[in-house]
């Protein structure tokens, strides 16, 4: 009988199941717009709420098969690879993505997983951007992989996942992490669970945000109040063994901004980093702005200071690949830097060395929902 129907209606078929049986991913796929374009090969989405497929792929596959392409596509909308790419490299990034999705949908047994795709046990509960970095350790070798898969058949095309601004990619997120909290509602009013790979991430969705901008200017203002910026400096220095003297009124005020380019930020988010410090810092008559890039280590250092900290925003980035927050910390040592505040521009996927606390820092994370930082304070890019 199913041989009858076309390959959309097959995959209305798939949804319907999908719903049936697993009411969270189900809910989520009514928001998909399904349009037929054979040129995308296999399926994909767009993080325009679109969802394509190629008849052909569609026709030979079965409707277990199809749920499980429902929930694929479903997952890289909720955990965001759509618009987490950043600099990083494309190929990889469609991996990294196609792991940490497959093995969810697998080990919940959500349809069945389709042959041609990319599996492997050993990513069970990293996410696509950890997953990203271990592939980035053997890239020759991964790469050719990732063609085999390709001609394999693969899952799905990821190439739709590029043409979004970030403007665009703000509001991607907040409505699919919107749609993921009423799907979570939706489906436990209709007695199904939210898979768990999706929990914590739905909590940290329904907390209220704190705008990462604001947070800067909170910070860098605060070093015009004594009071504030001393109690948070004690606070802080019980955690390691630097001392430091408080700013006296008038006195020259130092920042740093460390920007990790190992994949998560493009050259646009960075101009935009920078130029929100460089604006918050402007009420200052004297102050020192150190710039830095870093991945696996330091480099691109440059000083602002009052009288040409517009050209910040000029400020291009560079390199990639890789990340150790050590060497921030080694090179800040180094150079006896000891700003009154650090801003650490990054995607948060590195280990903290035991005791890394060197001054007043705040983490401005974009990508990882999942890992609070040892010190300092965090708060999310977008
Ligand atoms: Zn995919």
């Amino acid at each position: 009988m199913s041989q009858a129907l076309t390959p959309r209606e097959k995959l209305s078929v798939a949804r319907v199941q999908l719903q049936k049986r697993f009411p969270f991913y189900g809910f989520l796929a009514l928001k998909l717009n399904v349009i037929e374009k054979a040129e995308v090969g296999t399926a994909g989405v767009d993080g325009k709420g679109n969802m394509y497929f190629a008849p052909d792929f569609i026709a030979d596959k079965d409707t277990d098969e199809l749920i499980f392409l429902w929930a694929h596509e479903i997952g890289h909308l909720i955990f965001e690879h759509v618009i987490l790419k950043g600099s990083r490299d494309h190929m990889l990034w469609n991996m990294a993505g196609d792991y940490a999705i497959n093995l969810i949908a697998e080990q919940d047994g959500v349809g069945k997983f389709i042959k041609g795709g990319l599996l492997e046990k050993k990513y069970t509960d990293w996410t696509a951007a950890a997953i990203y970095d271990d592939l980035l350790k053997e890239e020759e070798e991964n790469k050719k992989k990732y063609k085999q898969a390709q001609d394999d058949g693969g899952t799905d095309n990821h190439d739709m996942w590029g043409e979004l601004t970030e403007a665009e990619k703000g509001r991607v997120s907040r409505e699919w992490q919107q749609a993921a909290v009423s799907a979570a509602h939706a489906a436990k009013a209709a007695g199904g669970a939210v898979p768990e790979a999706f929990r914590g991430l739905i909590e940290d969705f329904t907390v209220p945000k704190v705008c990462w901008k604001d947070l800067v200017r909170e910070k860098v203002r605060a070093q015009n109040k004594e009071e504030i910026s001393w109690s948070r400096i004690n606070r802080r220095r019980q955690l390691g063994n630097f001392n430091y003297p408080g700013r006296k009124p008038g006195e020259k005020v130092s920042f740093m901004v460390a920007l990790d380019v190992s994949g998560s930020y493009t050259q646009e988010m960075v101009t935009s980093a920078v130029s929100e410090v460089y604006a918050a810092c402007s009420e200052f008559t004297e102050v020192d702005i150190d710039v830095i890039m870093w991945d696996t280590r330091v480099y691109g250092h440059k000083t602002f200071t009052q009288d040409n900290a517009e050209e910040m925003r000029d400020y291009k980035i560079e390199g990639g690949g890789g990340t150790d927050f050590n060497c921030v910390l080694n090179w800040m040592r180094e150079n006896q830097k000891q700003p009154a505040q650090l801003f650490v521009f990054t995607d948060l996927y590195f280990s903290f060395m035991e005791d890394p606390f060197i001054c007043d820092t705040t983490f401005i994370v974009n990508g990882n929902k999942n890992i609070t930082p040892p010190f300092g304070d965090s708060v999310d890019y977008v």
